[in-house]
């Protein structure tokens, strides 16, 4: 079998555990697998990163920012191989460039457009264990990219994709996907399959254990996709297609996004086309837009509210000030203290109930509801962030997901 393993940041969080992974990757080697390894940075070590460069500007330079941020998986990438090495394995190191990942310009955020396996496939073919550095590409100038936060599962699943590997194994700190963030809800329980719908969903509204652009690639690309832990030998989570899953829950999960802030338009003048003006200068400045409420204020104006990602806010903010200051907008407010709970499963599609459920399961723990949207297999409320946790478990319990 060819299998694409990748270890994420507390799984090689110090030197003993890049010791714990090697013994791992050498003894799928050992049962006669080829092996092609994908790691994240040591835990922390990114952020750190992003701390230093803040530390000299409030606003650095995105080419800058990725040539610093790659670095961090390029060290867990030598230092594994080394270990490796040291174990009488023929191990070789890559960055994203040699690997052949090759993305658009979008600094911080780039998109993997194209991959080149030759160098990984001339390595593993002639017996090494691959170790690539997760997260960065390059784009057609040569210059390095990152893929977002989270990204090298989407390294890991795209590398996994492009070799044709029979499975993608992500190794994190939890035994696989559960019905919410076990650090939440200490009764959640882990699930043997999810879809890979659900699995978008939780991971696009807040569930981090997946990066969601990783998810979407795995569906795309047909990966058999695994999450499961570092720490020992206990099973996974098989993410797949819908079909391979014989009863569909009705929610498979509650997910969490803490990252959301509200921003409030007030007054804003009531003509046909200024929804489309806003919305569409915060798409130009790559604003990403959730949830849009707009309700009539007073004649002639309009109220509208909507949620972006906490990263975004500054982007927005600059927005919706050049509206107020042509007078499109009486006043704006900002609001970060919110958080986006969400309920999931495919099973809604052909059950009733569901949503009220959720709203009731609030009304019972005396939490306001700030704003709703639904799709077919999901419901997300934005609260106060002060009750996030407890919505979570209230939730968790209304659908018996403990059961
Ligand atoms: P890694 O560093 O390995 O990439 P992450 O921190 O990105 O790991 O993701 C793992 C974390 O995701 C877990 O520690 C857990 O707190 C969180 N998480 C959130 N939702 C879920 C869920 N539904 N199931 C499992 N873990 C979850
Ligand atoms: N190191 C990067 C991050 O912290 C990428 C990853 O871990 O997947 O976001
Ligand atoms: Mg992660």
């Amino acid at each position: 079998m060819l299998i694409v393993q990748k270890f994420g940041g507390t799984s090689v969080g110090d030197l003993e555990r890049i010791q714990n992974v090697a013994s791992r990757v050498s003894q799928s080697k050992k049962d006669g697998n080829d092996v092609v390894v994908v790691v994240s940075a040591m835990s922390g070590e990114t952020n750190k990163l992003v701390a230093y460069a803040e530390h000299f500007s409030k606003n650095p330079a995105q080419p800058e920012m990725d040539m610093l941020l790659s670095a961090g998986e390029r060290v867990t990438a030598s230092l594994l191989s080394i270990a490796l090495q040291e174990m009488g394995h023929d191990a070789t190191a890559m960055t994203g460039r040699k690997a052949g990942i090759i993305t658009d310009k979008h600094h911080t955020k780039a998109r993997i457009e194209n991959i080149n396996p030759k160098m990984m496939t001339d390595a593993v073919k002639s017996g090494k264990i691959v170790v690539v550095a997760g997260f960065q590409g390059v784009d057609e100038n040569g210059d390095v990219t990152t893929l977002g936060r989270g990204g090298s599962d989407l390294s890991a699943v795209a590398i996994a994709g492009a070799l044709g590997a029979d499975l993608c194994e992500i190794y994190t700190d939890v035994s696989g996907i559960y019905t919410t963030d076990p650090r939440i809800e200490p009764k959640a329980k882990k699930l043997d399959k999810i879809s890979y719908d659900e699995m978008l969903e939780l991971a696009s509204l807040g569930a981090k254990v997946l990066q969601n652009r990783s998810v979407e690639m795995a569906k795309k690309l047909n990966v058999n996709l695994v999450t499961r832990t570092s720490f020992s030998n206990e099973e996974g989570t098989l993410i797949t297609k819908e079909e391979n899953i014989m009863e569909a829950p009705l929610v498979s999960g509650i997910a969490l996004d803490r990252n959301q802030a509200r921003i409030s338009l007030m007054g804003v003048k009531d003509r046909p086309g200024i929804a489309s003006d806003i919305f569409n200068r915060l798409a130009t400045e790559e604003v990403n837009v959730d949830m849009i409420i707009q309700n009539k204020a007073h004649d002639g104006a309009t109220n509208i509210d909507f949620t972006v990602p906490v990263s975004d806010l500054y982007d927005a903010k600059a927005v919706v000030d050049a509206f107020v200051q042509n007078k499109e907008i009486d006043a704006d407010s900002y609001n970060e203290e919110i958080c986006k709970v969400s309920v999931v499963g495919v099973g809604m599609r052909s059950h009733t109930g569901v949503a009220a459920k959720a709203f009731s399961t609030m009304a019972d723990n005396n939490i306001n509801i700030n704003m709703i949207s639904t799709s077919e297999i999901k419901i997300s409320m934005v609260i106060d962030e002060k009750y996030a946790e407890l919505a979570v478990r209230a939730l968790h319990d209304a659908y018996e997901l403990d059961k």
